[in-house]
């Protein structure tokens, strides 16, 4: 037993590492930073001088917002390996600046959704205004699932009907039957809520992520990525988690409405990775979000858009976007063909390029009704 002499007590510790002594003991609690001695009489904790380093990396991660799981992760790879520990605080604040950016449009869109560039036209009823589609235009759509040349089984699934749009990429041992119930789980919402105003519609989106979350809460080690799109009649609205993506083609000009959820997407928005080296980097396919059963199920970033007669919209996995250059995939849209076409000529280019992956994906027109 180590002699209390030689040691900090609570309150000097609390000024050496700049915690309080209720933030020590509830780390103490927590097993984070247990004192190195505790007086079996008195119950008085006792530190040891050279923990007060550790205690200072706790302070500084904390003031940085990481969450305590999070801190005891990186308290013990800096035990054996700071470099390991610094690459790890590295990507926890790139998925916060991720968080940020994604908050960032979100916000933007809102200001435009209250703004009001709507399609949808206010109409008097029981002295009440509502908001209600106007029939100018309807969705068309295709969708097509490919296993690719390489993969021995289907691991990505997709829906597609006149209002909900969705694509889902398992991965891990269960991954076919993570993104199958991903879609269905979407898919399975009464269909009213998807004709209902646009902000309920958002709710929508957000209950569908939601109930595909806890659809997956048995399978442990596999997931899936979900982006779904809600079409209101004039305004898109996009759920997204992961790396899948959705597209938005008008006037010959390739938009994309989604960000991937990676790691090294979380690089590039930080400004510590190029652009064009993104796309080469091995570890391109790491994701910073997904719907993987776990107990906090993720935020989905979500996009609103307006749309119009002439909009052509892709809902694709990484097994198209990742293999098939973007300005391939913008040309394939703007052919003469219709959605059926389309998502066979996207098929056809991923597998030309080797068909490494699975590849779902979907294409819908805004017609005039
Ligand atoms: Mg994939």
């Amino acid at each position: 037993m180590r002699d209390a002499e030689a040691m900090l007590t609570i309150g000097d510790f609390a000024r050496a590492s700049r915690l309080s002594a209720k933030a020590l003991r509830r780390y103490d609690e927590l097993g984070l930073l247990p004192p190195a001695r505790v007086d079996p009489f008195t119950g008085y904790r006792y530190y040891a001088e050279e923990q007060v380093e550790r205690a200072r990396l706790v302070a500084w991660l904390r003031r940085i917002g990481m969450p305590l799981a999070e801190v005891g992760r990186v308290c013990e790879r800096y035990a054996a390996d700071p470099e390991a520990a610094a690459r790890a605080i590295r990507a926890y604040w790139a998925g916060v600046e991720s968080e940020t950016a994604a908050r960032r449009d979100l916000a933007a869109s809102l200001v435009d959704h209250l703004k009001g560039t709507t399609e949808m036209t206010p109409e008097i009823t029981n002295g009440m205004t509502t908001e209600t589609t106007t029939p100018v235009s309807a969705l068309r759509t295709a969708v097509r699932l490919d296993r690719g040349r390489v993969r021995a089984s289907q691991q990505d699934a997709a829906h597609a009907d006149p209002h909900l749009l969705a694509v889902a990429d398992g991965y891990g041992p269960e991954g076919a039957r993570a993104a199958r119930a991903a879609v269905e789980a979407l898919a399975a919402l009464p269909r009213d809520r998807w004709t209902a105003r646009s902000g309920e519609v958002l709710d929508a989106l957000e209950d569908g992520v939601r109930g595909a979350a806890a659809a997956l809460t048995e399978l442990t080690g596999s997931g899936t990525t979900l982006t779904a799109a809600a079409w209101t009649g004039g305004r898109l609205a996009v759920a997204h988690v992961g790396d899948s993506r959705a597209y938005l083609l008008r006037d010959g000009a390739l938009v994309r409405l989604t960000r991937d959820h990676t790691v090294v997407q979380a690089l590039v928005d930080a400004g510590e990775l190029d652009p064009a080296e993104a796309a080469d980097r091995p570890d391109r396919a790491l994701l910073l979000k997904a719907l993987d059963g776990g107990d906090v199920p993720p935020e989905p970033e979500i996009v609103v858009h307006g749309t119009r007669p002439g909009d052509r919209l892709l809902l694709c996995t990484d097994g198209l976007s990742a293999v098939v250059p973007t300005d391939a995939i913008r040309r394939a849209l703007t052919g003469a063909g219709g959605p059926e076409a389309t998502v066979d000529a996207l098929v056809a280019l991923a597998r030309e390029r080797g068909g490494p992956d699975n590849v779902a994906c979907v294409v819908a027109d805004v017609a005039p009704a």
